[in-house]
C-alpha cells in the first residue's frame, strides 16, 4: 500500500469518526522551544496547556516532523527517519481511553477491503504505564487482546509531560511483531526491533504542578477534561505493508537509493557500511527537502545549521561510495517527484529549492578541496607520531581557517581510525566565541539592539545543536 494511500486511509478513518481535518503546519513553527515540530500535538498545545479552547472537540492531522534527536540513528536502526510524517487523532475533553483504543483497534485491524489498514490481530503487542489498570484493562475488553501481550512498563518509558506544569499522563503504545527472524520472543521490553513501535497514544489524565524531569514530578490532581493525543508514524506503517525491511525502502525514500545506486556503480545490499550510506543519503536529501520547502536555508546556527548538516552529511555519503560529481542535481529531483503527490507546493517552489541546495554542495566541495588536504596531512602527522587522536588546535584551525564544522572533522578523523580532542576544541571555540563578544559589546556601546531577536538566537544558535527541549515536547 502506497504511503499516500495509508495517509489518505488514516484521515478519512478519523473524518468517519468525527474529527476535523487539520493541514500539517509548517516545520518551522511558533514555539520558542523547539527547532522544528517534532510531534503532531505541537500545533495543539494551547488546547492542551488550556491557553486557547479547541474549536473543535475532536481533530486529526499529518504533521510534518523533524527529530534532529534521530540524526544519528539514521540508517542504522530500521524506524527511524530525520524527517517523517505523524498522523495524529486528538480529542480536546471529548472521548478519552476508550474511544483512543477503539479506534485504534478499528483502524489497525480492519480489512484492507473495507478501507483500514489490515494488520494481523495476532501480530500486535501493546504496552501500558505500570499501574495503568484502566487501559490494561481496555485493550483486553475492547480489542481482546491477550494479557501476555499488554505489558507493563514505568514512567521514563510510558508517561508523557511537557517539561513544564500542566497536562500530563500514562501512555500506550503500539507495537507489530515483524516475526522471529528479527528478534527474540518477548515483546518490545525484550526487542524494539523485531516489535516495532508504529503508534503512541497519550492520555492526558492529571495536572503537574511542578516537573523536576521525566520521571520526577508532582500531580495535583485529575485534569476537568481529559484529552487525548495520539502519534502513529506513517513510514512505519508504510514499511510494513509495504513488505520492505525498513523505513529507507518506502516508496517516497526508496527512488533515492535507486539513484545513488546508479550513480555510484555499487549496490544496496551489497554490503552493511554501504547500505547506511545508501539510507544516509536517502534520507538526509529528503529531509533537506522538506526543510527548504518550508523556508529553512543552510547557515552556521540553529535551524540553518541542521540544514547544512544534512545536506553535507548526504553529499559526503555519496563521496564515500564513490561519487565525487555533484550529487544533489542528480538526488533531490527524485525525491521531490516522489514527495510532491502529499505535498505539491514543493513543485511549486522547486527554483528556490533547488537553487539553494545547489549553492550548499558546490559550496561545501569548495571547502572539501581546500580542507581535506589539510587534514590528511594532520592525520599522517599523528599516525607517524603513534598518536591515535588529533589535536583540537588542529581541529580549531580546521574549523577556522577552512570552515570543516567538527563533527565533519570527527567523522573524516574517524574513517582514519583517529579521535579527536574534542574538549581541547572547544576551549579554543569557547575563547575565540568570548573575544568576539566581547568585541560586539565594545562595538555596541550602550546600544540595546535587537533584544528580542540576540535572545531568540541565543537560545536557538551557538555550534552545538540545540535540542533541550525536544524530547519533553515531543511524545513518550
Ligand atoms: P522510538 O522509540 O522508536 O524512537 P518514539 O517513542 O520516540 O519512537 P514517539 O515520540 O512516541 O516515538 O512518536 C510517536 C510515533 O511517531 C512513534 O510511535 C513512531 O511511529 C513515530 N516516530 C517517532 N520517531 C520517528 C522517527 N524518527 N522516524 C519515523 N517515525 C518516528
Ligand atoms: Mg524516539
Ligand atoms: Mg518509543
Ligand atoms: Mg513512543
Amino acid at each position: 500500500m502506497e504511503t499516500a494511500e495509508i495517509r489518505r486511509r488514516w484521515l478519512r478513518f478519523f473524518e468517519s469518526k468525527g474529527h476535523t481535518v487539520v493541514p500539517s503546519a509548517p516545520l518551522v513553527y511558533d514555539d520558542p522551544n523547539l527547532l522544528f515540530v517534532n510531534a503532531g500535538m505541537v500545533p495543539f498545545k494551547p488546547y492542551f496547556l488550556g491557553q486557547q479552547t479547541a474549536p473543535w472537540p475532536r481533530a486529526t492531522s499529518v504533521q510534518k516532523c523533524v527529530r534532529t534527536l534521530d540524526i544519528e540513528e539514521v540508517g542504522k536502526t530500521t524506524r527511524h527517519g530525520t524527517f517523517f510524517q505523524m498522523n495524529g487523532n486528538f480529542s480536546f475533553g471529548d472521548y478519552f481511553k476508550e474511544g483512543a483504543i477503539s479506534h485504534a483497534w478499528e483502524l489497525i485491524t480492519g480489512s484492507q477491503d473495507d478501507g483500514f489498514l489490515g494488520f494481523d490481530p495476532g501480530s500486535i503487542w501493546v504496552t501500558v504505564l505500570d499501574g495503568d489498570d484502566e487501559a490494561a484493562d481496555l485493550w483486553h475488553r475492547v480489542a481482546g487482546l491477550p494479557q501476555e501481550r499488554i505489558q507493563r512498563r514505568g514512567l521514563a518509558d510510558n508517561y508523557w509531560h511537557m517539561g513544564v506544569p500542566g497536562p500530563g499522563g500514562p501512555c500506550s503504545e503500539i507495537y507489530v511483531d515483524r516475526g522471529p527472524e528479527h528478534g527474540p520472543d518477548g515483546g518490545p521490553v525484550v526487542d524494539e526491533d523485531r516489535f516495532l513501535e508504529i503508534w503512541n497514544l497519550v492520555f492526558m489524565q492529571e495536572e503537574l504542578s511542578e516537573v523536576r524531569s521525566k520521571v520526577d514530578f508532582d500531580i495535583t490532581g485529575e485534569l476537568p477534561r481529559k484529552n487525548i493525543d495520539t502519534g502513529m508514524g506513517l513510514e512505519r506503517v508504510a514499511y510494513l505493508l509495504q513488505g520492505v525491511d525498513n523505513l529507507y525502502e518506502i516508496d517516497e525514500v526508496y527512488p533515492v537509493i535507486e539513484r545513488a545506486e546508479e550513480l555510484s556503480g555499487r549496490s544496496y545490499g551489497a554490503g552493511h557500511e554501504d547500505d547506511v550510506r545508501f539510507r544516509v543519503v536517502a534520507d538526509h536529501v529528503r529531509s533537506g527537502l522538506m526543510l527548504m520547502g518550508d523556508g529553512v536555508t543552510p547557515g552556521n546556527e540553529g535551524r540553518g545549521y541542521v540544514l547544512r548538516r544534512l545536506l553535507r552529511r548526504a553529499v559526503r555519503s555519496m563521496r564515500l561510495l564513490g561519487v565525487h560529481d555533484a550529487a544533489l542535481p542528480e538526488l533531490l529531483p527524485v525525491s521531490k517527484d516522489v514527495m510532491r503527490t502529499s505535498y505539491p507546493e514543493l513543485e511549486r517552489d522547486w527554483g528556490r529549492i533547488s537553487e539553494t541546495a545547489y549553492a550548499e554542495e558546490e559550496a561545501f566541495r569548495r571547502t572539501l578541496a581546500s580542507g581535506t588536504t589539510i587534514l590528511d596531512t594532520a592525520v599522517a602527522r599523528a599516525k607517524k607520531a603513534g598518536s591515535s587522536s588529533l589535536g583540537g588546535d588542529e581541529a580549531f584551525q580546521l574549523h577556522d581557517t577552512y570552515g570543516f564544522p567538527i563533527d565533519l572533522t570527527l567523522e573524516m578523523a574517524s574513517e582514519q581510525g583517529l579521535t579527536v580532542d574534542e574538549e581541547g576544541f572547544r576551549s579554543l571555540m569557547t575563547e575565540q566565541r568570548q573575544r568576539a563578544k566581547a568585541d560586539a559589546r565594545a562595538k555596541r556601546s550602550g546600544h540595546g539592539g535587537s533584544g528580542a531577536y540576540r535572545a531568540l538566537a541565543d537560545r536557538l544558535g551557538g555550534e552545538v545543536e540545540f535540542t533541550g527541549y525536544e524530547q519533553m515536547a515531543g511524545q513518550a
